[in-house]
């Protein structure tokens, strides 16, 4: 059954795909490449055997699945991957982007190793904002993390990223048990003196040979550890947003991310495009529609626009995680570099 298209209000008469429970679908994340400069454990590991290369879509055939879903009232991208910046041609397709009608909210998720070469070039091809992937301050425990020895290009690219005006900043950190639960404080600090946002996010058990049983930090576990650098006012959530802010005293806000511990399920406005081409309905969930059909050998954008529909509708009510102690564990879920995270 096709989920409903419906306008929203008169006064927006834009169509919105909805969900069969009700939700409107408003962000597609674009996975530009599952290419990663960095192996960050949890996400990439080295021990591993690579997954196999995907089938790249082409940015024509990427910018035709995006002003498709514009017509359909998606209105905000984010472009991700694997590390997006190793997409040749990427800041073409930012400006591509930036002139489809109906995109009012266009952002980057990078691992910013990348970013001091590309700033200014985003900037001027039109990149609203940016989100820097950043675990740790410390070089060696970047360095475990990560498997690269780049904590100082990635601050480089903060830096360059602040003198592009391309604001705001956020920093997004995976808090870890053992690893960079310590920097926590130290974070907000670093954060405020880059003119960024700090956001931590729980840990997910997604990914292939993790350890997150005994890393996995909880919402509330985060903010005992950061309870002196909080007012004590009510968080605030933004509309469409998946984090929590919470004032702090010396100004400015920081995010929670809890995917884990408080699911944000029925607030979820989203779909994601694989670098192989699939549409997937849930980060958690394997099922996907590939786009492929729709794109060669010629684009056809109602067909595209079907994939939409079929995607909407395989949006499951709540996502559910595996791990390594649960019922599905045998099967291995694509990490989150091959997903677009
Ligand atoms: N390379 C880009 C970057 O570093 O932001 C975009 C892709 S990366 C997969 C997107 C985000 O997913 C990163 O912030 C990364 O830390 C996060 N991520 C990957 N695996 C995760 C997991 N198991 N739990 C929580 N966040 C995860």
């Amino acid at each position: 059954m096709r989920p409903e298209v419906t306008d929203v209000t008169a006064d927006t008469p834009q169509p919105v795909l909805r969900d069969r429970y009700g939700r409107a679908v408003t962000y597609l994340r674009v996975s530009v490449t599952d290419r990663c400069n960095l192996r960050c454990f949890y996400c990439l590991p080295r021990d591993c055997a690579v997954p196999r290369r995907a089938d790249p879509l082409s940015l024509e055939e990427l910018a035709a699945v995006v002003g498709v879903g514009a017509g359909l009232g998606i209105s905000k991208i984010r472009i991700t991957g694997g590390e997006p910046l190793l997409r040749p041609r990427v800041i073409d397709f930012v400006r591509r982007l930036r002139a489809v009608p109906g995109i009012s909210d266009l952002a980057l998720s990078t691992n910013g190793t990348l970013l001091a070469e590309y700033a200014a070039a985003l900037k001027a091809a039109g990149l609203m904002r940016i989100n820097v992937s950043l675990d740790s301050l410390r070089p060696e425990v970047f360095r475990a993390i990560s498997g690269r020895n780049d904590l100082d290009r990635v601050r480089a690219g903060i830096a360059a990223a602040r003198a592009a005006d391309l604001r705001p900043i956020k920093l997004n950190v995976v808090v870890m048990r053992g690893v960079n639960d310590d920097e926590l404080p130290g974070m907000i600090e670093f954060a405020a003196g880059e003119g960024a946002q700090v956001r931590f996010i729980e840990y997910m058990p997604l990914g292939i040979g993790q350890r997150w049983e005994s890393s996995y930090i909880s919402r509330a576990e985060i903010l005992e550890r950061i309870r002196p650098q909080l007012r004590s006012e009510p968080p605030r959530q933004q509309p469409g947003d998946t984090a929590t802010y919470y004032a702090l005293h010396a100004g400015g806000e920081v995010g929670i991310i809890s995917p884990v511990s408080c699911r944000f399920c029925e607030l979820c406005n989203r779909l994601r495009l694989t670098a192989d081409g699939k549409l997937r309905p849930c980060l958690t969930s394997e099922g996907e529609v590939d786009m492929h059909e729709a794109l060669r050998p010629r684009i056809s954008l109602e067909r595209i626009r079907d994939c939409f529909h079929a995607a909407v509708a395989g949006r499951p009510e709540v996502g559910s995680y595996r791990t390594s102690t649960g019922p599905q564990s045998s099967a291995i879920p694509k990490p989150m570099a091959a997903i677009g995270g």
